[in-house]
């Protein structure tokens, strides 16, 4: 495909004037279809998911020895109703939310408190198992805690892994990865902030910083794993691996839902709103939903103004192949999770039939909503984490089909804070400082 200037783009898409002017939009994706027919455009699965699930299910005795934070070894986070952020929403917007405002609380996940607790720290355990699979050292009748003795962490010091991060990433991947005894190393953009760094070099990871952004840094981070075999790379850009442990979260929630008496069908829509930096989290956690509850959830990416390069990738359907600059936006946020001039492309592509749409938020509203949450509900998430706050408003305010039923189900993803140090936070509240 031949690539447009940003004027023949904005003549063929005029939502993107809105986008180029900074404002706050929603774009409803046209090509989402019946789950049953999205999956015939894709060649991942149910399977895929189910053989993620076994895996970390193989993998608990050993998170439980490792991580006696985690519940038995299960990394997984509260589904919490927030009605007292849902009256400060209605009053803030002057608008009705009718349905239900659940918060998933990925920002209480244990090991890394954040959402890449799921893909980040599958991914790499994924790897140990294949590494001592292939190196025959698995005793099969025994459960997975032998991962925790002095022969596995000698076969992992002789590999490495790698990551290219903004932060979060690169503290889940490091954390797991420096547990298991593997020499391991994040590299990481200039935007990531100072404490993740100093965190990660506490527990013996290697830091290397970049003055370029995130794409850069993975650029630079894959570059150097390629040339060594002993390395793996986890690729954010491009793992399945990661995108499966993501997924895990739809089963998940599926039976929290339930268990919570909150039916998921055409009469009790669920709208899920997913803050999205290069779409893998958000991407498998999406994916993972529509494979567990079907047709009536209806999930949505969240992005920042100056950075919304999921938006840009799948309208234009050209994914990697636009970035923000492309449209003349700096990709400066306060919501670093979230600074990503390229999406995915592997996410976008195997997001089309499913994704309902994407939306972007000013910097000043995360703040905004953060205090909010603090104040109203006593809940602290990072600001990137707040994209997904605004999600009601904007789809009721937009009139989506089934957006404002008495029995929907509006559901947050929360997606990090419990790492954030007290006094970041208490700067975050505030707002007097990035
Ligand atoms: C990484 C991250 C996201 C987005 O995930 P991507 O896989 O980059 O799209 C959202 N919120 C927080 C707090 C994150 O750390």
């Amino acid at each position: 495909m031949n690539k447009k200037t940003q004027s023949e783009w904005l003549e063929k898409l005029p939502l993107l004037q809105s986008v180029v002017e900074q404002k706050e939009v929603l774009w409803c994706n046209p090509s989402v279809e019946w789950v049953a027919a999205g999956l015939l455009k894709t060649h991942l699965s149910k399977v895929d998911i189910v053989d993620a699930s076994d895996r970390l299910e193989r993998f608990a005795p050993y998170l439980a020895k490792a991580f006696p934070d985690t519940d038995k070894g299960v990394i997984e986070s509260p589904l919490t109703p927030i009605p007292k952020m849902k009256r400060e929403l209605e009053t803030a917007y002057a608008i009705q939310i009718p349905g239900k405002l659940l918060l998933k609380q990925d920002n209480a996940l244990p090991i890394s408190g954040s959402i890449k607790a799921r893909g980040g720290i599958y991914e790499v355990l994924k790897h140990a198992e294949t590494l001592a699979i292939n190196s025959q050292l698995l005793d099969s009748t025994k459960d997975y805690s032998q991962f925790d003795t002095p022969v596995f962490r000698e076969l992992f010091a002789k590999h490495k892994i790698a990551v290219g991060s903004t932060g979060n990433l690169g503290l889940s991947i490091g954390i797991m990865s420096a547990k298991l005894g593997f020499h391991v190393t994040v590299h990481m953009s200039a935007d990531a902030k100072q404490w993740k760094k100093d965190l990660l070099r506490s527990k013996g990871v290697h830091v290397v910083e970049y003055i370029d952004d995130y794409s850069k840094a993975v650029e630079e981070g894959r570059r150097q794993a390629e040339a060594d075999p002993s390395c793996h790379f986890v690729d954010d850009e491009n793992s399945i691996d990661l995108f499966m442990g993501y997924a895990v979260a739809g089963e998940r929630v599926a039976a929290q839902l339930k268990e919570q008496n909150i039916i998921v069908d055409e009469a009790h829509p669920l709208f899920v709103y997913l803050p999205c930096g290069v779409g893998g989290g958000p991407g498998g956690v999406a994916f993972g939903l529509k494979l567990a509850l079907g047709d009536h959830v209806h999930c949505l990416f969240a992005e920042p103004t100056h950075s919304p390069c999921m938006m840009i990738g799948m309208m234009t359907g050209m994914h990697d192949q636009v970035s923000v600059a492309d449209f003349g936006l700096d990709n400066k946020t306060a919501a670093d999770g979230l600074a990503v001039g390229t999406a995915s492309a592997f996410v976008g592509k195997t997001m089309e039939p499913f994704l309902t749409g994407c939306y972007t938020v000013e910097d000043q509203t995360l703040f905004t909503l953060l205090k909010k949450l603090a104040d109203s509900e006593d809940i602290w998430l990072e600001p990137s984490a707040l994209a997904g706050m605004i999600g009601p408003v904007q789809v009721i305010q937009s009139k989506l089909p089934s957006a404002d039923f008495k029995n929907t189900t509006h559901l947050v993803w929360g997606t990090g804070g419990n790492m954030v140090p007290a006094d970041e936070m208490k700067r975050y509240y505030n707002h007097t400082g990035k």
